[in-house]
């Protein structure tokens, strides 16, 4: 089957008399068992439910689309990306270990890496990871673990998953990698080899701004690991808002589709525009498209207040991956607590804006945007 048909066509596999088309929503803390065999039978593997913290259809049907959507085996919900994150790590790395990351990751990633992570004795060495000889000096004989993300926010630095492979195989460490901003529609990486491939499903995947979520994805026997570590943290998702994932999930395609399809547009158009300086929108991601988050440099001609003033039906929202289109203010939200010096190195300056591209008529966003320069001017 090819992506859009299994995008659309993933689902848990249903024995009840009444064929709902639909998987039901089931809003529930547990699962009943009628007899003390019947419990022992969890126990045996005769029963997949216990305790939704522990394991929910709707979760369960979230974890195994993702996967097989990316080509894994195996997949598990989480309350969010970062849920993910942390179980993902912790799976991996314990007490002494150490982390090889790149230094231009998610924020919060960054502050989970940075702060909490210490907590469990896991420390981490943030570095340019355009630079592999610089990966490859960070790694210590306690390194356990490489850490990037596909495409990086907020300039799109496409990952060079192959290197990354490579080199942990020669060193024998574990690679994950947040597949948030390309999404499996665009990439797959543990195909590449990737062990753990991990999703801020609150971004595209649910796609409809309603919901906080994380998936992720490896093999059975590293995901059996993280499930544990899923159950044990409390970072369950709950059934519903799996349920709203999963359906926001059917229409990845289209949406990525059409969003980067009006993203090569906008990303086009602003090239030529007298101004903006500076255009962030990566090439040759896929043969289906190169996102749907375009970062811009505006002139220094331009007042950013007005700028973000005019934008009409383009709302400011600290966050990405909306039907809607929307921009971000990186100085403002996401890299608001960097010192100012990374702040300069990264090129996080007064003037960059990042859009995230939504499934609108490309003209109508090509109109809006002209309208708010003229304005800024
Ligand atoms: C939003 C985001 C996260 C964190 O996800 P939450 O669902 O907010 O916990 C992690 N990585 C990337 C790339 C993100 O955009």
């Amino acid at each position: 089957m090819k992506f859009g048909t299994k995008v659309v066509h993933s689902s848990l596999p249903k024995n009840e008399k009444i064929k709902s088309k639909a998987t039901p929503i089931y809003q529930t803390s547990a699962f009943t068992f009628s007899s003390l065999e019947e419990l022992e039978g969890f126990y045996q593997g005769d029963s997949p439910y216990l305790y939704s913290r522990v394991g929910n259809p709707n979760t369960d049907e979230l974890g195994m689309t993702v996967a097989q959507l990316e080509g894994a085996p195996s997949g598990v919900a989480a309350s969010s990306g970062l849920g993910a994150i942390l179980s993902g790590i912790v799976a991996l790395c314990g007490q002494g270990d150490h982390i090889v990351a790149s230094e231009d990751i998610y924020g919060g990633t960054y502050q989970l890496l940075k702060e909490e992570l210490l907590s469990f004795g896991i420390t981490t060495s943030f570095v340019d990871f355009t630079d592999h000889q610089k990966i490859e000096e960070a790694i210590t004989p306690q390194t356990k673990l490489l850490f990037s993300e596909t495409i990086t926010n907020p300039f799109l630095r496409v990952e060079d998953i192959e290197f990354l492979v490579a080199l942990a195989k020669n060193h024998r460490l574990k690679t994950m990698i947040d597949n948030t901003f390309a999404t499996s529609f665009l990439l797959q990486p543990f195909t590449r080899g990737i062990d753990l491939v991990v999703h801020s499903a609150t971004k595209y995947i649910g796609g409809h701004s309603d919901i906080t979520a994380g998936v992720i994805v490896g093999t059975e026997e590293i995901m059996n690991v993280v499930k544990t570590k899923v159950v044990n943290l409390g970072v369950n998702l709950s059934p519903f808002e799996a349920w709203l994932t999963c359906r926001g999930n059917k229409t990845l395609a289209l949406r990525m589709s059409k969003q980067s399809g009006n993203a090569e547009r906008l990303a086009t158009y602003l090239r030529t525009h007298p101004h903006i300086e500076k255009v962030f929108y990566p090439k040759n991601v896929s043969s289906k498209g190169n996102g749907a988050i375009v970062t811009v440099e505006l002139s220094r001609e331009c007042d950013i207040s007005t700028f973000f003033r005019s934008l009409g039906w383009v709302k400011i929202v600290p966050t990405l991956a909306g039907v809607e289109t929307s921009v971000s203010y990186p100085l403002g939200t996401s890299h608001r607590a960097l010192p100012p010096q990374a702040q300069e190195k990264l090129g996080i300056t007064t003037h960059v804006v990042r859009i995230s591209v939504g499934i609108e008529e490309s003209e109508d966003i090509i109109e809006q945007f002209t309208s708010a320069l003229e304005s800024s001017l």
